[in-house]
C-alpha cells in the first residue's frame, strides 16, 4: 500500500472585515516567527523541524502567549524545509545570500489548528478562538471528494487581502495497492525527449526540455534587467510580471503530460515501469557541456529529475509499480550481441562492433534498462514477477535494421492520454535518420 497525496486549492468566501483582519493579525505573527526561525536554523544549521522545535518552543510561545501553541511547531515545520532547501543550494553554490528571503508565506496548519466543518466550511483556530471560515468548493474539489479520497490533517492558508478571501490548500489522501506486473516497460530520459519500449516498439516523445528551460531562463533575465532598470529591484510590477511568467511556464509544463501517457500504458498493460537510477555524477555527464552551473541545475532538475518524479507520483497513484536499475553504459552496449556500439562524431545513431547493425542511442538504452530489469539487476527480483510478457529473443537485429524510433513530436503527442491511441491509430509518423 501506498500514500497518495494531491493538493487542491480552494478560495473562502469574501470574510467580513473583522474576521479578515484577525487572519492579517495571525499571519503577521507566524512570519515573524518563521523569519526568527530561519536566521536561527541557516545561522546553527539546523535542518531537523524536532531540533528546532526543541531549541526554540519556549523563546516562541513566550514571544506569542496568545497564540495556540501548535502554530510553533507548524512554523518550526516550515521553517525546516526553508532551511533545508537554501542550505542545499548554498553547498551547490547556486546561491550568493546569506541568509533566505522569506518572502511570501502560507500559515501552515496542522490537525489542532483547524477542523473540516462538513464540505464546503473549515474552522481555522487563532489567537481569539476558533473562527469560521465558508469555502467556495470547485468541480476539480467534488471529483476528489466523490471519488473517495479523504482529507489529510495537513493545510496550508495564504492571505489574498485585495479580495479578503484565504485561499486554502487542502491535502486530499488516497491508499493504494501495488499491482504484481506481467511485464515491463522501460523509459529513457535526456534533455530533449523520453522514450519508452512497449513490446518491443521504441516511441521517441520528443518533451524539448533544455529548450523550453532556456527559453524561461532567458525570457526571466530579460524581463529582470529590464524592471530593475525602470522600477528598482524590488517592485510590485516586476514581482506581477516575473509571477505571471512562472504561471505560464507552469501551464506549459508538460512533464505531466508525458507521465500521463507513460503511467497509463503501464496501467492498461499492468506492466512495471523502468527507470534509471539518478545519481550525481549522472546529472554532470548528461548536461555536461552546459557551463553555467545554475542553468545546468536547472536543465537537470527540469527533465530528468522533474519526468522522473512525475512519473513516480502518477505511478503511485495507479498502483503502477516502478523498478531503478544501474544507468552504467546503457547506451553503449548492443543489446543483442552485448558488444559496443560506437557512435561516430556526436551522432545518436550507432553501429554495433559485431552484428554491424544501427542502433538509435535511445532504444539501445531502453532495451538495456529492460534487460537490465529482467536480469533482476534493478529493485524488484525478475523471479518475483512470475510471468513475463516480453521475450528477449524478441530484440530486433540484422545487419540492415535500422533501430529507429517512431517518432513523435511535442505537438501529436501533447494531447494524448495514453499509447492506445497511438497504437490504434494508423499514422503515427516515423522520422528516418
Ligand atoms: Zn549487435
Amino acid at each position: 500500500m501506498s500514500r497518495v497525496t494531491r493538493t487542491v486549492m480552494v478560495r473562502s468566501v469574501k470574510l467580513p472585515r473583522r474576521v479578515f483582519s484577525i487572519f492579517v493579525e495571525l499571519e503577521g505573527m507566524y512570519r515573524n516567527m518563521v523569519e526568527q526561525l530561519v536566521l536561527y536554523a541557516v545561522r546553527n544549521n539546523i535542518k531537523s523541524f524536532a531540533r528546532l522545535k526543541a531549541l526554540k518552543y519556549r523563546e516562541m510561545r513566550s514571544l506569542y502567549p496568545q497564540l495556540p501553541s501548535h502554530y510553533v511547531y507548524t512554523a518550526c515545520q516550515d521553517t525546516g524545509t526553508r532551511a533545508k532547501s537554501f542550505l542545499r543550494l548554498k553547498r551547490l553554490g547556486l546561491t550568493e545570500r546569506e541568509y533566505p528571503e522569506v518572502r511570501r508565506v502560507s500559515i501552515w496548519l496542522d490537525d489542532h489548528l483547524w477542523k473540516s466543518n462538513g464540505y464546503t466550511s473549515i474552522k481555522i483556530a487563532t489567537h481569539r478562538g476558533w473562527a469560521a471560515v465558508g469555502l467556495e468548493p470547485h468541480k476539480q474539489y467534488w471529483r476528489y471528494v466523490n471519488r473517495g479520497w479523504k482529507l489529510a490533517s495537513e493545510a496550508k492558508v495564504k492571505l489574498d487581502k485585495g479580495n479578503r478571501q484565504l485561499i486554502i490548500y487542502l491535502t486530499f489522501v488516497k491508499e493504494v495497492e501495488e499491482f504484481k506486473p506481467r511485464g515491463y516497460l522501460s523509459v529513457d530520459v535526456n534533455e530533449n525527449n523520453a522514450t519508452v519500449l512497449v513490446d518491443g516498439i521504441a516511441y521517441l516523445f520528443e518533451t524539448n526540455m533544455e529548450k523550453l528551460v532556456l527559453g524561461y531562463y532567458y525570457r526571466r533575465k530579460r524581463v529582470q534587467e529590464r524592471y530593475d532598470k525602470l522600477y528598482g529591484k524590488r517592485s510590485r510590477v516586476k514581482r506581477k510580471v516575473m509571477r505571471k511568467l512562472r504561471e505560464q511556464k507552469k501551464k506549459q509544463d508538460i512533464k505531466w503530460k508525458i507521465a500521463n501517457i507513460i503511467v497509463r500504458t503501464a496501467y492498461e498493460k499492468q506492466y512495471a515501469i523502468v527507470l534509471e537510477k539518478l545519481g550525481k555524477h549522472v546529472a554532470s555527464n548528461m548536461i555536461k557541456r552546459i557551463k553555467d552551473k545554475q542553468l545546468r541545475h536547472r536543465i537537470f532538475q527540469a527533465s530528468f529529475r522533474g519526468i522522473q518524479r512525475a512519473v513516480e507520483g502518477k505511478a503511485r497513484e495507479y498502483g503502477v509499480p516502478v523498478v531503478y536499475v544501474d544507468p552504467r553504459n546503457t547506451s553503449k552496449l548492443c543489446p543483442a550481441h552485448n558488444a559496443p556500439i560506437t557512435y561516430s562524431n556526436g551522432s545518436r545513431i550507432g553501429r554495433c562492433s559485431i552484428g554491424g547493425e544501427l542502433w538509435h542511442r535511445d532504444v539501445v538504452a531502453c532495451w538495456n534498462l529492460l534487460l537490465k530489469a529482467l536480469r533482476g539487476d534493478g529493485s524488484y527480483a525478475p523471479n518475483s514477477v512470475g510471468y513475463l510478457l516480453i521475450d528477449v529473443s524478441r530484440i530486433p537485429f540484422g545487419t540492415k535494421a535500422i533501430h529507429d524510433p517512431i517518432t513523435l513530436l511535442v505537438g501529436l503527442w501533447a494531447r494524448w492520454k495514453s499509447l492506445e491511441v497511438t497504437l490504434n491509430n494508423p499514422k503515427p509518423q516515423g522520422i528516418t535518420l
